[in-house]
């Protein structure tokens, strides 16, 4: 439930998002909406306005325009207009649909692979996306959502399948998920996550998919499950949350430490030894951050299982495996996200604990931690592209840009393709560039972003680049061909295995 702090941040007749605040709102450390500040408004207000103009001269819908190429173009000069010229964008782009198509043909192959997505089981009792899917589009972050209302349906497999594969260029994705004690609130099963798996890949006829599998140190059992599963679901990698509990945190009775030689020393010996036959199986995922003074507040007791204090040690006595973190660390949620991390950015030049998570390499000699960046470029770029810039500057300074990897926690915020714009799009500004030996990010399509993007998760996860030529046309990729022409965001079309044509 949201605490009464955060119910009084909320304004209803300035609510910024159309649905109420759901009342099983369980999650609300993973998600708070923001309120609007004067930048975000001065952008929403620019950007409807330039995008009803461009629509009209082009004879489409507003949201229709938002949907093509140009429309993304048009978001991001209306972003440089209000931030300062972080996007590599121009006006005629954006009014000129020929040549903004021409740069999304040419960079529509681009090896994309998302190892950081989400969808909910059917039965799910959690209703928390659907009000942060909402926002990202009233905000105008997300265009693809625009105002269009949002369901549970939204939150599902099919819509799952369309925006990860069709809306967005995104090549492989992989399938995390989360454990809760009350298993109900469990994303998905482990189960779920492989039977997932399987259906797209069997229908695709490539790597398309993969799957991770959650383990859970502190439950009776639980490597003896970790041992069963992994013969019978063969996930890809496997993925845990130090927290314990991350949806019930007042749940959470078996949060672990990552460098707990008792615990978890005998699951990395598991993998080591499994990682013989695949080696994918070295790369261990972590969820790490999103946890708040406010949720500290609550559950101070987990603050040192949220924090990335434990990875250094483990990283260093197994220098075989691979310590993926998931959000980097990154801390901060709930309304005033961006805002506090950028106030505490700008008085100490560190973001929580994303700095943290950077300077292990250099503090314990390793090369194996790696930062993924699901939630925190979703929250960093659009809200304030300056952070945005800081959270990429600070990563790639720390682990080198070999060491950052995509994830977006798509479909939280929707179809990932705003995000992936975004990247291609973003450039650390000359002066943040000097004042913290921040490298620029260079092309859409220069090293650093095509290793960031595809290049790293590829290597980490055994993607063959014999694999990779495949996927670019296999079946799902006749299936968005189809989709593409019958006009892209045609939200009720029938495609692909989901609902099939007749
Ligand atoms: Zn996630």
């Amino acid at each position: 439930m949201l605490s009464p702090e955060e119910l009084e941040q909320l304004d209803p007749a300035e609510s910024i998002f159309p649905s109420p605040i759901p009342v099983q709102c369980v999650s609300s450390d993973e998600y708070m909406p923001p309120p609007q500040t004067e930048k975000q408004r001065e952008f929403e207000g620019r950007i409807k306005e330039y995008g009803a103009e461009l629509a009209r001269k082009q004879g489409v819908s507003r949201r229709r325009f938002f949907q093509s190429a140009a429309g993304m173009a048009a978001a991001f000069v209306a972003m440089n207009e209000t931030y300062g010229p972080f996007y590599m964008v121009s006006r005629a782009e954006a009014a000129t649909p020929e040549m903004a198509n021409e740069r999304a043909k040419a960079l529509k192959n681009q090896f994309i692979m998302d190892m950081h997505t989400h969808f909910l089981r059917d039965d799910t009792p959690i209703k928390t996306f659907v009000a942060q899917r909402a926002t990202v589009g009233k905000l105008g972050w997300n265009l693809q959502i625009g105002e269009k209302e949002q369901t549970i349906d939204d939150l599902k497999f099919p819509n799952y399948f369309k925006e990860i594969y069709l809306d967005s260029d995104t090549k492989v994705g992989c399938i995390s998920g989360s454990y809760s004690v009350d298993p109900a609130f469990s994303f998905l099963t482990n189960d779920m996550k492989y039977a997932a798996r399987e259906k797209i890949n069997k229908e695709a006829g490539t790597r398309r998919s993969f799957s991770h599998a959650i383990f859970t140190p502190g439950h009776a059992g639980w490597l003896d499950k970790v041992e069963e599963e992994q013969a019978r679901l063969k996930p890809d990698s496997w993925k845990g949350y130090t927290i314990g509990d991350n949806t019930n945190k007042h749940l959470s009775k078996w949060p672990f430490r990552l460098d707990d030689e008792k615990v978890m020393y005998p699951f990395y010996e598991k993998l080591l030894k499994w990682s013989k036959t695949n080696p994918s199986l070295k790369n261990v995922c972590i969820h790490k951050g999103l946890f708040p003074p406010q949720i500290e507040q609550k559950f101070p007791h987990l603050l040192e299982y949220s924090d990335v204090r434990d990875v250094g040690k483990a990283a260093k006595d197994w220098p075989q495996l691979n310590f993926i973190i998931y959000h980097s660390g990154w801390r901060w949620t709930g309304p005033n996200a961006p805002k506090a991390a950028w106030e505490h950015f700008e008085k100490t030049g560190r973001i929580e604990w994303v700095t943290d998570l950077a300077e292990i390499p250099e503090k314990y000699g390793v090369k194996n931690v790696y930062g993924d960046l699901g939630q925190l470029f979703a929250w960093t770029t659009t809200a304030n592209p300056r952070l945005g810039a800081a959270v990429m500057g600070t990563l790639i300074k720390g682990l080198g840009s070999s060491n950052v990897v995509w994830g977006t926690d798509a479909v939280w915020t929707g179809a990932p393709q705003w995000q992936i714009e975004a990247l291609r799009r973003l450039e650390i500004p000359e002066d943040m560039q000097k004042k913290y030996g921040y490298r620029p990010l260079g092309a859409a399509d220069g090293p650093v972003k095509n290793a960031i993007f595809g290049g790293n998760n590829a290597r980490l996860y055994h993607v063959t680049p014999k694999q990779q030529a495949e996927i670019i046309v296999d079946r799902v990729a006749q299936i968005k061909e189809t989709y593409e022409q019958e006009g892209p965001g045609r939200t009720n079309m029938a495609y692909g295995f989901v609902a099939k044509k007749t």
